[in-house]
């Protein structure tokens, strides 16, 4: 396996054992959450190229630039090793050791989505069930960005384009890029305009957008700063952009929350740095992270160190995961500042589009 780990990425704040323990120590056979066979079939080939090194994997730095972390996980939801690391400078988590820009690109294209699939998966129904979600989702932003018939909306990593209906519904005009031919095929048979190809693809194609929409997708990127950046030519002079990611600190169950797809993870405070520093500002942002951001002419020069949200993130995983309910309370009550803070910055509703 070519892991070439950094001299001070296990230093005296780094146990050997994960700071979750149990579960999150090592790969146990059922755990987390089910999955069909085709699932438990591509959960292993994963575990068994990660084992053998054909999936090459790299340390990498947290992106506020520190190597010192503590272990969180060492497995992910599927028992898939996945070793999920906190940075003990600003609070970021994410992936590290990680796959390769390589083994990600091979694992999308032939693993991911099987281990997604549910037992008796029935793509229609699941575009339904994830229709409905799209639709409570586009509600609550409707609430703060104002879309008129003509506005123009645009999701990478649309999936069947299930987010992107309700603002058709409206009178936008909408446009999805995604990489999975099959779910293409069954948005394209509802008459959305679904394309093949990633944030490249989009921004290669000169087109720009009122709104623009990154369901569960930020979480997946390599280099989100670099991608943050790219994804302001996709913006009209007042476009905005949707970013909806897995919050830590909102799940109700640690054991489904840990996946190996994901390199990053985010509660809100993380979220705004490194927002901040891609040179955007929040507009509106809830606790389960749904939120609303416009790019903006200052750029935090680096992300800060912030000590007592490694506390607290620290605290409120490890009391999740205990079911310590009444010390994550406790330990939430910052989390809950940060939500009704959140809350209270609802401003006017935003006029976007052309027309
Ligand atoms: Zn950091």
């Amino acid at each position: 396996m070519t892991i070439q780990r950094p001299a001070n990425s296990e230093g005296a704040n780094s146990p050997a054992k994960p700071l979750l323990g149990g579960v999150f120590a090592h790969a146990p056979q059922e755990f987390g959450v089910a999955t069909g066979p085709r699932g438990r079939d591509a959960i292993c080939a994963t575990c068994d190229r990660l084992t053998s090194g054909e999936y090459a994997q790299e340390f990498i730095p947290c992106i506020c630039g520190s190597l010192d972390e503590i272990c969180i996980a060492a497995v992910d939801r599927y028992g898939i090793p996945h070793r999920t690391v906190l940075c003990t400078r600003c609070g970021l988590l994410r992936t590290n050791p990680r796959m390769t820009a390589d083994a990600y690109a091979h694992f999308y294209q032939h693993l991911y989505r099987a281990i997604y699939e549910r037992p008796g998966h029935d793509p229609d129904a699941y575009f339904a069930m994830q229709e409905t979600t799209g639709r409570l989702r586009a509600s609550r932003t409707l609430r703060r960005v104002k879309l008129r018939v003509g506005s123009s909306v645009a999701e990478i990593g649309c999936g069947a384009g299930w987010n992107l209906l309700p603002y058709s519904d409206i009178g936008c005009r909408v446009v999805g890029w995604d990489v999975d031919d099959g779910y293409l095929a069954l948005g394209r048979a509802r008459g959305l305009d679904l394309r093949h190809g990633l944030l490249s693809t989009a921004c290669s194609s000169g087109e720009r957008f009122d709104l623009v929409v990154l369901s569960h997708v930020l979480e997946h990127l390599l280099d989100p700063i670099a991608d943050l950046n790219a994804l302001k030519f996709l913006l009209n002079g007042n476009g905005l952009l949707s970013i909806e990611v897995p919050s830590a600190f909102a799940t109700a169950r640690m054991e489904r929350y840990f996946q190996n797809a994901h390199t990053w993870s985010f509660v809100p405070e993380t979220l705004r740095a490194v927002m901040q520093q891609a040179g955007f500002e929040c507009i509106a942002m809830n606790g389960v992270i749904e939120s609303i951001w416009r790019p903006c002419s200052t750029v935090a020069s680096a992300i800060p160190a912030n000590p007592m949200l490694v506390r607290c993130t620290a605290s409120v995983l490890v009391a999740r995961q205990r079911r310590r309910w009444l010390l994550d309370r406790e330990m939430g009550l910052r989390h809950r500042f940060w939500r009704v803070r959140d809350a209270m910055v609802i401003w006017p509703r935003l006029s976007v589009g052309s027309i």
